[in-house]
């Protein structure tokens, strides 16, 4: 059974580490949240206890792990804020061990065991290429302990293809939730020369890939550390989460929360506070939204036959500013529908505006939610548009639909300020910061250090990159169009390998 690790930092700063015997005590605390102390000696009570129960339930003992844990914190508890630095599933099942040392040559290293690094692994397999996948974590860390607990795709399921492992479910056009992608994914890392646990520090001309196991060196390295790094929030000394580290409603401390952007996992964060019953405050970035539905289809669907999907970023209208573009903001939850923040507001969100600045304890916002909401608005007409083009100019047999009007409109323009004292925490929904300075080869970035490469492929000989956003076309940095990409790296690759190399 995993065991959760986690830390507590009292209000006098002092550390003390915890355990719960199972993973029935992550409902009841969130890693970053501030709990008074009153409510988290009731939560770790709470968790404790439910986590004892669930061990009594599968072994038919108590546990005195859960109650000595508990006299421990309350023995060492103190009046004030306390802060979970850190709560995680102790490693249960390292499927890939490391041997203790690494070393030698290989012909690729494949930095990264997530969707983008096994791909190209299915592919060089299939080409006889010998080569390494070397995973920090464990495959597919961030689809199992990257995501909330309600988190379901927002692309439907027909998208989930990955080379030589298409969705086979029945359900095409839905949309998986959590444990549902996991056992999708998962059985993909069969069969892979794989290594997880094992950190690439740096990746050094040669190439010298110096990892937490020992230094290899290989003749080519694809980067397949996805696109989201560094999870990005200011240090404002207030209480907050950021949305990576986001579980569900119950976890976080009682009382109103702040939820700052509205990309898709702001906006989506926002309606499963608003669910459970929970006071949102909701700080409306300028991300743009699209219609889950239209005119009978999922818009995916019409986007896909419109060949949007196959559109390469050189002749996106924003060129390469596509790739730092948000996200429209929609959702596959419980068969998909639109995220209407106006509705949200219609039922009592507080929406405000762009979150400016923070001074004193007091949170300012932008006027600017009005505009906010009309632009997000305007886009999903516009797709609507497109689609109602392509619908007309290959006479397609289609139902009509009206368009949609504004369900309530913002009385005021959104500035204000809001007092920390009111909101119990906050949920940075603010996207991530990239982190590539392992990667020692200048000459692989642009002057403002965001990777430089031609569908992947760098300046650098025998150095590519993976499973970026915009990489090559939209589904790049998703399920979608990883295929296209892992088999285009791995024709580069195989090229290569066969091209004689200068001593
Ligand atoms: C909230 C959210 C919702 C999403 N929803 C969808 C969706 O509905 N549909 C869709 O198709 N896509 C979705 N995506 C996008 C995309 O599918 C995921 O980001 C996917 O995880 C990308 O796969 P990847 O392999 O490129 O990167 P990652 O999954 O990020 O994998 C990279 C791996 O590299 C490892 N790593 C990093 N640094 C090192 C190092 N130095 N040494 C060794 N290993 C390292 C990491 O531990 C990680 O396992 C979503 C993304 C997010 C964040």
């Amino acid at each position: 059974m995993p065991t959760v690790d986690f830390t507590l930092r009292w209000a006098d700063d002092t550390e003390q580490r915890c355990q719960s015997p199972s993973t029935a005590i992550e409902p009841y605390l969130a890693e970053g949240a501030s709990y008074p102390h009153e409510e988290l000696l009731r939560r770790t009570r709470d968790g404790l206890t439910a986590a004892s129960d669930r061990v009594v339930e599968v072994y038919g003992m108590a546990c005195t792990a859960a109650a000595a844990q508990l006299e421990a914190i309350e023995r060492a508890a103190r009046p004030g804020l306390v802060t979970v630095t850190r709560l995680r599933r102790a490693p249960t099942r390292i499927r890939f061990p490391a041997p203790e040392r690494l070393s030698g040559h290989y012909e690729v290293v494949i930095v990264g065991g997530g969707q983008a690094g096994l791909a190209v692994s299915h592919c060089l397999l299939e080409r006889g290429v010998r080569h390494v996948v070397l995973e920090r974590d464990r495959v597919l860390h961030n689809w199992r302990d990257a995501r909330w607990d309600a988190f379901s795709l927002v692309t439907p399921n027909w998208q989930c293809a990955l080379p030589g492992h298409p969705y086979a479910g029945d359900d095409p056009d839905g949309f998986m939730v959590k444990d549902e992608i996991l056992a999708y994914v998962e059985p993909y890392a069969q069969g892979k020369p794989v290594y997880e646990g094992v950190t690439v520090h740096a990746v050094r001309p040669g190439f010298e890939v110096e990892t937490s196991h020992g230094t290899l060196t290989a003749d080519q390295v694809v980067l397949a550390v996805g696109g989201y790094h560094v999870p990005r929030a200011p240090d404002l000394g207030l209480p907050g989460i950021h949305s990576a580290a986001y579980r569900n409603p119950h976890a976080l401390p009682d009382g109103p929360v702040l939820v700052v952007g509205t990309g898709q996992s702001g906006a989506q964060i926002a309606e499963d506070l608003h669910l459970a019953g929970r006071e949102v405050h909701l700080a409306v970035g300028t991300a743009p939204r699209v219609a889950r539905f239209y005119r009978g289809r999922d818009c995916v669907a019409w986007l896909q036959d419109m060949g949007h999907y196959d559109m390469p970023v050189t002749e996106h209208p924003q060129g390469k500013g596509a790739r730092h573009e948000a996200n429209h903001y929609v959702t596959g939850r419980g068969g998909g529908h639109d995220l209407d923040l106006r509705a949200f507001a219609r039922e009592r969100m507080h929406l405000h505006g762009r979150l400016t600045h923070v001074e004193d304890g007091t949170l300012h916002f932008a006027g600017d939610l009005q505009q906010n909401l009309d632009a997000a608005d305007a886009t999903m007409e516009r797709i609507k548009d497109a689609i109602d083009r392509h619908i007309a100019a290959n006479a397609i047999d289609a139902p009509t639909e009206p368009r949609y009007t504004p369900v309530w409109r913002p009385l005021t323009d959104g500035s204000g300020t809001l007092e920390a004292t009111e909101i119990s925490t906050i949920v940075w929904a603010t996207g991530f910061t990239p982190s590539w300075s392992f990667v020692h080869l200048p000459e692989a970035f642009d002057a403002d250090g965001h990777p430089e490469h031609l569908r992947g492929v760098t300046a650098v000989d025998g150095l590519y990159f993976i499973g970026l956003p915009w990489l090559h076309t939209w589904g790049s940095g998703r399920f979608a169009g990883i295929a296209r990409d892992a088999e285009h790296l791995a024709e580069a690759i195989g090229a290569r390998a066969a091209r004689p190399q200068a001593a």
